[in-house]
């Protein structure tokens, strides 16, 4: 059970880098996408607002432990302006989080609910929920100086990186920072790659309805993850 912790003072580096990407406007169909679904809404959230845009980083600022996601949810994160909240994936991702002693409740459901999340962090490597929660190569590209920044100002001695797209964001970063050259090592569930700086790279499958309604991804197969997240971090 996560532990009471005396927080640290936020740097104003994340927020800044926070307030940029919620600022981003660079890839017009995915602006236009998530302003679109806004408008629009799901019948279930018609008397929300929508955040509509870009959703930025969120987490410890000083986390080792970097969770690299997608997308945000058209309906969930696009909705609710926090990574991996308001949707089904968010519910098995901060249910596994708080069992691993990284988040203080295993409940995410809106901007003001109290959440908290010590030694983690979360980012996407698309900041803009996108149409049939598919980027283009791209829109990626065009989305790695965030992910680059966030990664600049973190200690991070561990990535893991929900899904396939996620797992490659990862490794080409670290191709462009000439930390590694070599092919792109096979991703799969729980596999994990070594960097020459130190830094490991943890796969997952990602706690998507496809993944998690099909049986492919289960609630024990995915706790592994966190456990095995905490043994490379020597936490517990
Ligand atoms: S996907 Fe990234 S680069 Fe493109 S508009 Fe959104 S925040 Fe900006």
């Amino acid at each position: 059970m996560p532990k009471a912790v005396r927080r640290k003072r936020t740097p104003p580096r994340w927020n800044r880098l926070n307030r940029e990407i919620d600022a981003c406007q660079k890839c017009p169909r995915l602006i236009d996408y998530c302003r679109e679904v806004a408008h629009v809404k799901r019948r279930a959230y018609i008397h929300e607002t929508y955040w509509g845009g870009p959703v930025s980083n969120f987490g410890d600022p000083y986390a080792e432990l970097l969770l690299v996601g997608l997308a945000p949810g058209a309906h969930g994160a696009n909705r609710t302006g926090r990574m991996f909240t308001g949707d089904r994936s968010g519910d098995w991702l901060y249910k596994a989080l708080y069992k691993a002693g990284f988040a203080n409740q295993e409940k995410s459901t809106h901007l003001q609910d109290g959440l908290q999340l010590t030694g983690c962090a979360i980012t996407n490597i698309c900041h803009c929920a996108p149409p049939q929660n598919k980027p283009t190569r791209d829109e990626v590209l065009t989305c790695q100086p965030w992910f680059e920044q966030l990664v600049a100002q973190l200690p991070i001695k561990v990535f893991l990186a929900f899904g396939q797209i996620a797992w490659r964001g990862v490794i080409d970063f670290m191709k462009d920072t000439d930390v590694y050259s070599g092919p792109i090592p096979k991703f799969g569930h729980g596999h994990s790659f070594n960097f020459a700086d130190g830094r490991i790279l943890l796969g997952s499958y990602h706690p998507s309805q496809q993944n998690t309604f099909t049986g492919r991804l289960t609630e024990s197969m995915f706790n592994s993850i966190f456990r095995k997240a905490n043994r490379l971090l020597d936490r517990h």
